[in-house]
This record gives C-alpha cells, structure tokens and sequence, in this order.
C-alpha cells in the first residue's frame, strides 16, 4: 500500500458532475476510495462522472443536492451514510461565480454566492464532522481560490462577492483545523485559472494577459488540483492542516 493510497474509504466530492470537482472524483476513485458524486442540476453530467469511474475500476454513486440548503445536504449524507457508512474524505468543491459586474450586484446575488460557496462549504463539514470525529480520522479540502488570497486586477467588477465567499471559506478551514484535530485535518486549496465551463466566458484577450503572468506558462487542468487534493486528503500528508495550497502556476505565491 502507498502513502496515497485511499482504499477502505468513503468520499464526498460536492459539485462533482463537472470540471475541476469531476477530476477529483476520478482520482480520488482512482485511489481506492467509494466516492459520491454530488451535483445540483445535471443528472446527466453526474452520471457521465460516475461512468468514467467505473471505466477506471472505481466505485461510487450520485447524490443530487443543493448543498446552500442544510435540509437537502443533512439528507444527502443520511443517505450514503446508509449505503456505504460515514463519510472519511470529504471536498466542499461546489461553487459558483458571477457572469455580472458586482460593482452594482443586486442584493440577492450576493447571497446565492455566499449561500452556496461558504453556506454550502459550511453545512457538509458541519454535517460530516460529527462521523469523522467518532472515527477519529476525517480528511477535509476545502476549494477556496487565489480570488480568496488577493483581489483579482484583471476582472475588479466581477469578484466581490466570489472573492469574499473563497476568503472566507481559508477562515473557516483554519478555525475548524483548530477546533476538530486530531481527529480531523482541514486544508484549503486555491487554484488559479483552470480551465472548466465556469471560464469558458473569459475573453482570449484575458486569458492571454493571465497566462503572461504566469510563470507556468498557462492555465491550470482539473487534473491540477484533483492531484494536490489527492495528496492533501492522504496519509502523505498527514502532518499537514490549517494550511492552504496554492495550484496557480506562480501567478500567486504566499509569502
Ligand atoms: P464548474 O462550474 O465547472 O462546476 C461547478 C460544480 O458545482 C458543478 O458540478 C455544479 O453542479 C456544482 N454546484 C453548483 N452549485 C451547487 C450547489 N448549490 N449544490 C451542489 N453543487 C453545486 O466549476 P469549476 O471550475 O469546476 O470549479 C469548481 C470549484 O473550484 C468552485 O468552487 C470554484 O469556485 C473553484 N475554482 C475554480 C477556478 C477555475 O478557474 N475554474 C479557479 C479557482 C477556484
């Protein structure tokens, strides 16, 4: 067995359906964990992520859930918890951004964003806690962004509410850290530009002057940050909690 090696365990990826939550699904079953697929609106899309780890060797299931709703999540887990046990692995990965200059949001969708980034974030670690803390080893990521590290320059009129939802989210990591070790470690990872339906609006011009930037040389993959998540949520990194990663190709560095 390898330092990363996940099998016996029970994962929950949220917004699993798609994207940078899809690669993580994969690897993470990739790895030998039972994963769950949560999604909010795409049977379809979840069911495809579910094939693709079965076609990998893996298993798993779907659970459709809105997970700013803590009725609809409590639910979710109730219900893996009576196909497969407690979850032991858990990435709050469902978010959202928005496609409309923030300068002049309505008030309303400031609290879509928060409710299902930080709300959403809050209501699986909230509902996972208590089976990871009676198994006495819970792994937790949490998908904040480099939006939550510093405000973008590059789309000021968009990231007002998204950037404070993705900081808040590394405050809520840390004091959980704090508060539910040694039983549980909690971890932040905060990707850069990576390349998913979310982004697919960015203007070429945009993605030209990002990549510039970027020491790298270019845009992140899911499979990017499904490879540090991996890693975090492993008996490799077992020494490692409160921390957030940054996957950004250089265009952040913490200091
Ligand atoms: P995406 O839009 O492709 O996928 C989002 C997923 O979240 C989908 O599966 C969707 O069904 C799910 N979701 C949305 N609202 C939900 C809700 N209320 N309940 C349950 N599931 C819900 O996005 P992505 O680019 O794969 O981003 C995944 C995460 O990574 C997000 O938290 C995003 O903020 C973060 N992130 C993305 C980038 C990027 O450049 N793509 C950069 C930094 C951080």
């Amino acid at each position: 067995m390898t330092e990363q090696d996940l099998s016996g365990r029970v994962a929950l990826v949220t917004g699993g359906s798609r994207g940078i939550g899809r690669a993580i699904c994969r690897r993470l079953a990739q790895a030998g964990a039972w994963v769950a697929v949560n999604h909010s609106s795409s049977d379809e899309a979840a069911a495809e992520t579910l094939a693709e780890i079965r076609a990998d060797g893996g298993e798993g299931g779907v659970w459709r859930a809105d997970v700013s709703s803590f009725a609809a999540t409590d639910a979710m887990f109730g219900s893996i918890e009576a196909e497969r046990g407690p979850v032991d692995l858990l990435v709050t990965n469902a978010g959202i951004a928005s496609f409309q200059d923030d300068v002049d949001m309505p008030v309303d969708l400031w609290r879509r964003i928060l409710a299902v980034n930080l709300d959403g974030t809050f209501h699986c670690v909230w509902r996972a806690k208590e089976g990871m803390r009676a198994g006495g080893d819970g792994r937790i990521v949490c998908i904040s962004s480099i939006n939550g590290l510093a405000p973008t320059t590059m789309r000021p009129d968009r990231l007002i509410a998204y950037g404070t939802s993705k900081s808040a989210i590394i405050g809520f990591a840390r004091n959980c850290a704090v508060a539910f070790g040694p039983a549980i470690r909690v971890n932040c990872v905060a990707p850069g530009l990576v390349d998913t339906d979310m982004t697919r609006d960015m203007s070429e011009e945009m993605r030209q002057r990002i990549v510039a930037g970027t020491p790298a040389g270019r845009t992140g993959t899911p499979e990017d940050i499904a490879a540090l998540t991996h890693f975090l949520l492993s008996d490799a990194a077992g020494f490692i909690t409160g921390q957030t990663y940054v996957a950004s190709g250089g265009l952040v560095t913490l200091p």
